[in-house]
């Protein structure tokens, strides 16, 4: 059976993006296309249907954060079957689940998986050896 705190070589990651860094987490995504698509990726609804359309990658789509996408997300965390993030979150504008944004990233950091929340930390964490290797998370 699957142990919940090992991240396997090939990793299972959740993009997310709000509104006003979609533009920006496509971008990326499409800059780091052959590394991405070693991996399983989802992401919440709108975030995902995006991606698909813009560089045909398969991601599952959960619902759309608002509805309830980020929550899912935060679920599937705890199930271990998401055991990497990235999260452009926008810093310049409140949204109308801002309590399920902070329960999702309240849930990564107790399940210590790696997040990034922008583009440099996000580059810093593709680049990183272990992303071609299992690793043992805390939780
Ligand atoms: P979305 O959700 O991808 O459905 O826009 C993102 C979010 O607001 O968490």
């Amino acid at each position: 059976m699957r142990k919940l705190n090992d991240i396997k070589k090939q990793k299972h990651i959740a993009l997310i993006a709000h509104d006003n860094k979609k533009v920006q987490l496509i971008n990326w995504i499409k800059e780091n296309k052959d590394c991405l698509s070693t991996h399983f990726l989802c992401g919440t609804g709108t975030t995902a249907r995006m991606i698909i359309e813009e560089t045909s990658l398969p991601v599952r789509a959960f619902e759309s954060g608002p509805y309830g996408g980020d929550q899912q997300i935060g679920a599937a965390i705890v199930d271990g079957k998401i055991d990497f993030m990235i999260f452009f979150w926008d810093p310049l504008s409140s949204q109308p689940h801002d309590p399920d944004v902070k329960a999702l990233l309240r849930i990564a950091v107790l399940y210590d998986i790696p997040v990034a929340m922008n583009v440099s930390s996000a580059d810093f964490l593709l680049k990183s050896s272990y992303m071609t290797e299992d690793y043992m998370r805390e939780k």
